[in-house]
């Protein structure tokens, strides 16, 4: 059983990489998360240089951070977690949630 604290899937920039949630109908619409991709680049570069990746500056990954810090993603829209390969290394089907951790919140 994992603790609140003790995610299943790591907040690591292998999966920042791989994460799908850039590219979800769930945030297209979504002006917070449009500015933080405007950003990413940038946190990316930092985190190169050894600087540790915070949950609110990356929109996606919530599999592991839990909730979106962003307020105006629209969840009628299609989750795409299916789609991953965090998703599926992680097993995160047979999880609760399942998917829309930006909504429901870190696999468990
Ligand atoms: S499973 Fe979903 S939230 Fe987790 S990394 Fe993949 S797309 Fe992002
Ligand atoms: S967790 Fe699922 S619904 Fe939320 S942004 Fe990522 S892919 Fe979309």
């Amino acid at each position: 059983m994992n603790k609140r604290s003790d995610p299943k899937v790591p907040f690591s920039v292998e999966n920042i990489k791989r994460c799908r949630c850039p590219g979800c109908p769930v945030q297209n619409g979504s002006q917070c998360v449009s500015e933080k991709l405007g950003k990413l680049d940038d946190v990316m570069k930092a985190v190169s240089r050894g600087k540790a990746p915070t949950a609110g500056d990356v929109p996606g990954v919530y599999c592991s951070t839990g909730v979106a810090t962003c307020k105006d993603l629209n969840p009628t829209q299609p989750c795409i977690c299916g789609t991953c390969s965090v998703w599926q290394q992680y097993n995160l089907a047979s999880g609760k949630p399942a998917g829309y951790f930006c909504r429901s919140g870190m696999a468990v």
